[in-house]
C-alpha cells in the first residue's frame, strides 16, 4: 500500500519526532508555564543558552539566527513550492539605533528576495523601523514636537527605502498590522507609499485585522479608493485580542474588537469573498490558521470558477505551524508562503514565548497538529 504524503516533506523522521514532543509538551498549559520561567531567567540573568537551545522549540519556529543560515530550510521549502517571507524577530526595538539596525536587516532580507525565488515576499513591522509612541501620538492626532518630527521623518525615509529597494527587486512588501491605537498612523505612511508603488503592480501590501469591528468598511473604502493602482491586503484575524480588550476596558471605551469570534469570521469571510472575486485588481494573501476557511476558500474558487492557481491568490501560515495546510495548498498548485522567523535565540524569545502561549491555548488546534505529524511518521514507515 502506498500512501502519498504531502504534510511535512521537508522534515526528516527525525524532525517529525521532535516536533511531536514539542506540540506534546505545549498542550499542558504548566509545561508552558515552566518554560516561561525558564525563558525569563536565562534572559533576566544573560545565562549562557546555546547548550539549552534545543529545548527552547526554537528549532520548530525559527529558521536560523540571520538571512544566511535560514537559505536551507527556506530553499527545501521551495523545492516543494512552499515559498517564505524572512520575518526578523526583534520585538524589542526602542532606540534610534535599533531602528537602523532592523531596517539594515529588512534591506538584507528584500537584497536576497531579489536574487532568490524562495522568497516572493518581505515583511516589515512598523514598530521595528519606528517608535511606538510616535506612532500612537499620530494616531490620536497629537502635535508633534520639532525632536517628534524629526523622528517621523526618519520612519518614512527608512519605510521609503524598504518600498524602493521592493519596486526595485520586484517583490511585495507587505506591513504587519499591530495593535489598533496605533494604526492611522501606520496608514498614514503606508497609503500614499500603495498610491506610489503600486501602479502596475502591487509593491506595498497592507495589513487588515478582521476581529476589529470597522475593518470590513475599511476594507471597502480601501477598494473604493483604489483608483489607479493596485491594491494589496493580508487577510488576518488579528493577534492582539486581549491587550486591545484590556485597554478598551482601562480606558472605559468600546473595545474595538468584535464581540463575539463569529462576529470576526464573518467579516473575515465576507471580505475574502470581494477580495476573490476582485483578484484582477488586487493581491489577496490569505493568512491564516484555520482549516474551515482554507477549504472554504477552495470551494469559493469552485463554485465562482476562480482559478486556485491565480497569481493573485496566496495562502500564508507561520513557520513550524500548520505546515500539513500549506504542504497540502502548495501541493494542489495554489501559491504559499510560509512567515519564517529567524533572529538569535536570546532576541527570539518574546516570539517564542507568544507561539508556546498560541500553540497550548488552542488545544484542538494541537491536537490536529500531531495527530497529522503522527500520520506522517505512520506513512513513512509503511513506504519505508
Ligand atoms: C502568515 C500570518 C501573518 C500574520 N500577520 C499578522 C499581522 O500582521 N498582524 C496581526 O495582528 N496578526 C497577524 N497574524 C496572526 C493572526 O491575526 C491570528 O492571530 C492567527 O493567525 C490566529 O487566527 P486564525 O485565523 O489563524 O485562526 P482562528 O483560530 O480561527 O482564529 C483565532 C482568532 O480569532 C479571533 N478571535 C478569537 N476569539 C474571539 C472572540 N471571542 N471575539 C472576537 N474575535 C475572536 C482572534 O483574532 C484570534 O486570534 C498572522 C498570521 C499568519 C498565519
Amino acid at each position: 500500500m502506498t500512501i502519498k504524503s504531502t504534510y511535512y516533506p521537508h522534515k526528516s523522521s527525525q524532525d517529525l519526532r521532535a516536533s511531536l514532543v514539542l506540540f506534546r509538551l505545549l498542550s499542558f498549559p504548566f509545561i508552558v508555564r515552566i518554560a516561561f520561567v525558564f525563558w525569563r531567567f536565562i534572559t533576566f540573568f544573560r545565562f549562557p543558552i546555546a547548550p539549552f537551545i534545543r529545548f527552547t522549540g526554537y528549532y520548530q519556529f525559527c529558521a536560523g539566527k540571520d538571512v544566511a543560515t535560514c537559505t536551507s530550510i527556506t530553499t527545501r521549502m521551495a523545492s516543494f513550492r512552499v515559498k517564505s517571507v524572512l520575518d526578523y524577530a526583534n520585538e524589542h526595538a526602542l532606540s534610534e539605533s535599533d531602528f537602523d539596525q532592523n531596517l539594515e536587516v529588512i534591506l538584507e532580507t528584500i537584497r536576497v528576495a531579489a536574487t532568490n525565488d524562495a522568497y516572493p515576499f518581505a515583511v516589515l513591522k512598523p514598530t521595528a523601523i519606528g517608535s511606538f509612541t510616535l506612532f500612537e501620538k499620530k494616531t490620536l492626532g497629537f502635535e508633534l514636537s520639532d525632536v517628534e518630527l524629526a523622528a517621523w521623518k526618519r520612519i518614512k525615509n527608512r519605510l521609503e527605502s524598504c518600498a524602493a529597494l521592493a519596486a526595485q527587486s520586484e517583490i511585495v512588501l507587505m506591513i504587519d498590522a499591530e495593535e489598533s491605537w496605533i494604526q492611522s498612523g501606520v496608514d498614514a505612511l503606508i497609503l500614499p507609499l500603495m498610491k506610489r508603488y503600486n501602479k502596475e503592480n502591487v509593491v506595498v501590501a497592507i495589513t487588515l485585522q478582521f476581529y476589529l469591528k470597522d475593518t470590513l468598511n475599511k476594507y471597502m473604502t480601501l477598494c473604493q479608493n483604489a483608483q489607479g493602482y493596485f491594491l494589496g491586503v493580508k487577510f488576518v484575524r488579528g493577534a492582539y485580542m486581549e491587550k486591545e480588550r484590556k485597554r478598551a476596558n482601562i480606558l472605559r471605551l468600546e473595545s474595538p474588537v468584535c464581540n463575539t469570534k463569529m462576529q470576526t469570521d464573518k467579516q473575515f469571510r465576507q471580505a475574502l469573498e470581494f477580495a476573490l472575486q476582485h483578484l484582477k485588481k488586487q493581491l489577496c494573501i490569505v493568512a491564516t490558521h484555520n482549516e474551515a476557511d482554507i477549504q472554504w476558500v477552495k470551494e469559493t474558487c469552485k463554485q465562482k470558477d476562480i482559478s486556485l492557481q491565480d497569481k493573485n491568490l496566496w495562502f500564508s501560515q507561520l513557520y513550524g505551524m500548520r505546515d500539513y495546510i500549506s504542504f497540502s495548498l502548495a501541493a494542489e498548485g495554489a501559491h504559499v508562503f510560509k512567515y519564517v522567523p529567524f533572529g538569535p535565540l536570546r532576541q527570539s524569545i518574546p516570539y517564542l514565548m507568544r507561539r508556546a502561549i498560541e500553540n497550548s491555548s488552542v488545544k484542538s488546534q494541537t491536537e490536529k497538529e500531531r495527530k497529522m505529524l503522527k500520520q506522517e511518521l505512520v506513512s513513512r514507515k509503511i513506504n519505508a
